[in-house]
């Protein structure tokens, strides 16, 4: 019988315990930049090891912060490794990370914010492969900070549908950290009470999927929620093929009277002297009984409204930039993001 395949290890020359890098460098968390670091190599080596197989792979890690998960990253033995973070006080730890590893792993250390950051730039061209392909020799992986996480990911499901950014090279993966409330809201499927707007967003782009939660206590300083680790792979095809910011605007506003009958979040797609015509042939359009809630709308039927909005929207192009948050200015809104 063949012998397993051992997983291929680079093995750094000893290095101080990100304790006493935090120690050291006198790396004190800053509350603003969301930094909770995780202390347990167990924990950590988990977090990559959901990523699957990355050796020779390019991967980006978002706010490495002291390195604990970088280190895991490189024993894998990657091809690149691609650091984005934010704060310079963490330069000398991963520089001398990267410089443990320097004769077998190509590390690039990039002191920005990754909001403003492109990272296509940093990743080799010979890594592009076909979006029908398997997905790319190309990560992204990140203990996200709580602060950006929810921005950075609308963000890059927008890249996704474009095929732009890390997605020019073809259906690259994501293995990142959220708050577990958001992780569970992203993969949340029709009738869950987690059901929102970014579950039907995360699942029209991606095939989402809940890995693990890591308990807040593992991090210091605890944060007051606990982690969920998720992965997301770009689909091949997209539920709804239609423009992002279209599919974004019938779900936002749909879930924007959560309890109540799905039809009156979706009346606000339209101005209100047509509101209650137009909401009603949208939903006879895409067959869908008017008095069912939200989150009781699976994401097939999300894509019927979604086209019958794009038909009648051909047909009146002047409700396309209706904004009903817009007109709402001044008046209180209280509306349900994410
Ligand atoms: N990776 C480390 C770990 O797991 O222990 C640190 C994770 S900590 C939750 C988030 C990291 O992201 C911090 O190092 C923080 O400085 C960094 N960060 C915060 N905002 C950022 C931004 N906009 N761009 C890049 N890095 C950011």
């Amino acid at each position: 019988m063949a012998a397993a395949k051992k997983a291929f290890q680079i093995r750094l020359p000893p290095l101080p315990s990100i304790k006493d890098v935090i120690k050291l460098y006198k790396l004190r968390a800053l509350r603003e930049l969301s930094q909770n670091f995780l202390m347990e190599p167990r924990l950590i080596d988990k977090i990559v090891n959901a990523a699957g197989n990355i050796e020779n792979h390019i991967v980006c890690e978002v706010g490495p912060g002291p390195g604990g998960i970088t280190r895991s990253i490189i024993q894998r033995g990657p091809r690149k490794v691609i650091l984005i973070e934010k704060d310079r006080r963490f330069t000398p730890s991963l520089e001398l990370i990267a410089d443990a590893c320097k004769d077998k792993v190509d590390v690039d250390i990039i002191t920005g914010d990754i909001l403003k950051t492109d990272i296509a730039q940093y990743i080799p061209e010979d890594a592009k492969t076909d979006w029908l392909d398997s997905p790319p020799p190309v990560n992204l992986i990140g203990n996200l900070p709580f602060s950006v996480s929810t921005i950075l990911l609308i963000r890059w499901l927008e890249m996704i549908s474009k095929q732009e950014g890390p997605w020019a090279f073809g259906r690259t993966r994501m293995t990142l950290t959220f708050q577990k409330e958001v992780a569970e809201r992203m993969a949340a499927r029709i009738l869950s009470d987690q059901r929102c707007r970014l579950s039907v967003m995360c699942q029209n782009w991606c095939n989402v999927n809940y890995k693990f939660d890591i308990s807040g206590a593992a991090f210091l300083p605890k944060p007051d929620v606990d982690v969920g680790v998720v992965t997301l792979t770009p689909l091949k095809h997209p539920i709804i093929k239609l423009p992002f910011k279209m599919v974004e605007k019938v779900v936002r506003q749909i879930f924007s009277m959560r309890q109540k009958y799905s039809i009156r979040g979706a009346q606000t797609l339209f101005p209100e002297e047509v509101r209650e015509e137009m909401a009603l042939r949208m939903y006879k359009m895409a067959e869908i009984d008017p008095v069912t809630r939200p989150f009781q709308i699976a994401n097939m039927e999300f894509a019927r409204i979604c086209h019958a909005y794009n038909e009648i929207i051909k047909e009146y192009p002047e409700f396309e930039h209706y904004d009903y948050r817009a007109q709402k200015v001044g008046k209180k809104v209280v509306e349900q993001e994410v």
